[in-house]
């Protein structure tokens, strides 16, 4: 029987802890580099102008209300999110055979694929990821029953991507199973497979009948441009793949909190391919509404009027070129003053990578010494999130590195 006594403590979140130190500490040349969300010049949140735009325009509107929004979520911004990622004159979406629902952020789409592809995809698929991966994949999908495993990613001799493992890694998972594949800024890693390479793993999913599940988290705030992010999730569309997406918005509008997110699932094509989606969304509006019932307005409101007006959507493209735009500058500014200083190993990775996060290859002793000599706040994988850096603290970092890797 159930006693409340018998619950065994969970491990601490190590990002939780990670930022309750940072907070902590009162050292005045402390720089952050865990948090994983965009920061300005000044080492301040950037709320982005088209936002603060789009803000005015809804709290001004004598229309508004606080009413329920659909199970599916915002229509327009459900429309919107689509196109944004499909591309407007996606296959898939001129013969109907895509479906979105509106989720709580990115979080909740990638639950809502979990959840429906245990449900449905016979035979308890494994769920592949890319080790590493976003921490919280590994949780997600365990929550619902999937089983888990991994395929290699990351090469630590190169720091980029470990091609011929990861191909060998989902050649050798069983036929039919779901791989996981980051769409673009690949967290934690920063590594992305180049378009050839995405070419070449679609033919090999599509030998094996695996299903890929996307995870995008970053268009647009990878390379500046949002067609550019989005290519491998189009090619594959492209191919005639059955997959599905979870899409955030929490990054490219810079709408963390507010937990604007989508998912998609796309049908392959064929003379059925509506009746089947039409069944599909009847099963996911049943999930999403013994969770969630509705998904919350402002934030689908505020990207959904930005993504359906011209103007708006000109100003955001801007804004998104504002902050990758930054954290280019910033990788090419760490790199040199590592080169400058001479700093023993090679700093291409640091340019190579692309997005939030670059995986600097530093060991867990030399994380933490930097922690301790220099109050450089970054997880023990050697993660920083290059959106910490600024004008201001690029140097001091720089200096640090060099001091512990000598
Ligand atoms: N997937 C990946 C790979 C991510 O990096 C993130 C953000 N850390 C998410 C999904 C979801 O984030 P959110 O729920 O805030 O949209």
């Amino acid at each position: 029987s159930f006693t409340a006594e018998a619950v065994p403590q969970a491990p601490e979140d190590p990002l939780f802890g990670l930022m309750a130190a940072y907070r902590a500490d009162t050292f005045d040349k402390k720089v952050d580099l865990g948090i994983g969300a965009y920061r300005d010049d000044n080492a301040k949140p950037w709320v982005l102008p088209v936002v603060k735009r789009a803000d005015e325009i809804l709290r001004t509107d004598p229309a508004l209300n606080h009413e329920y929004l659909p199970i599916a979520g915002l229509a327009t911004f459900t429309s919107a999110a689509a196109k944004l990622i499909l591309g407007e004159s996606s296959p898939a979406l001129l013969e109907k055979r895509a479906t979105s629902f509106q989720t709580i952020s990115g979080t909740g789409a990638v639950h809502m694929g979990a959840l429906f592809l245990s449900k449905f995809f016979p035979g308890n698929p494994t769920v592949y990821f890319s080790n590493p991966t976003w921490a919280n994949h590994h949780q997600i999908f365990s929550n619902v029953g999937l089983p888990i495993a991994t395929y290699p990613y990351f090469s630590k001799s190169t720091k980029g991507l470990d091609f011929e493992g990861m191909k060998r890694g989902i050649a050798e998972a069983p036929d039919h199973s779901i791989i996981l594949l980051h769409a673009c800024a690949h967290n934690p890693t920063g590594v992305d497979p180049t378009q050839e390479q995405w070419k070449e793993l679609a033919v090999l999913l599509k030998e094996k009948s695996h299903f890929p599940f996307f995870d995008c988290a970053y268009q647009g705030f990878a390379s500046g441009d949002l067609a550019k992010d989005a290519w491998a999730v189009r090619y594959f569309v492209e191919e005639g793949f059955e997959l599905c997406i979870a899409q955030s918005f929490a990054k490219n509008f810079g709408l963390y909190g507010e937990r604007a997110g989508c998912f998609h699932f796309v049908t392959g094509p064929g003379v059925d391919a509506q009746t089947t989606i039409g069944r599909i969304s009847s099963q996911l509006a049943i999930l999403q509404r013994s969770e969630i019932s509705n998904p919350p307005a402002y934030g689908a409101r505020i990207a959904g009027l930005i993504m359906n007006d011209e103007e708006l959507f000109k100003e955001w493209e801007e804004n998104l070129r504002t902050m990758s735009g930054r954290i280019i500058s910033m990788r090419k500014a760490l790199r040199s003053k590592l080169e400058e200083l001479g700093t023993p190993g090679t700093w291409n990775h640091i340019t190579d990578q692309i997005g939030m996060f670059s995986f600097t290859g530093l060991t867990e002793k030399q994380v933490l010494q930097i922690r301790e000599d220099a109050h450089v706040y970054m997880t023990k994988n050697g993660r920083i999130s290059m959106a910490g850096l600024n004008t201001g603290n690029v140097e001091y970092f720089a200096k640090a590195v060099d001091k512990a890797v000598r």
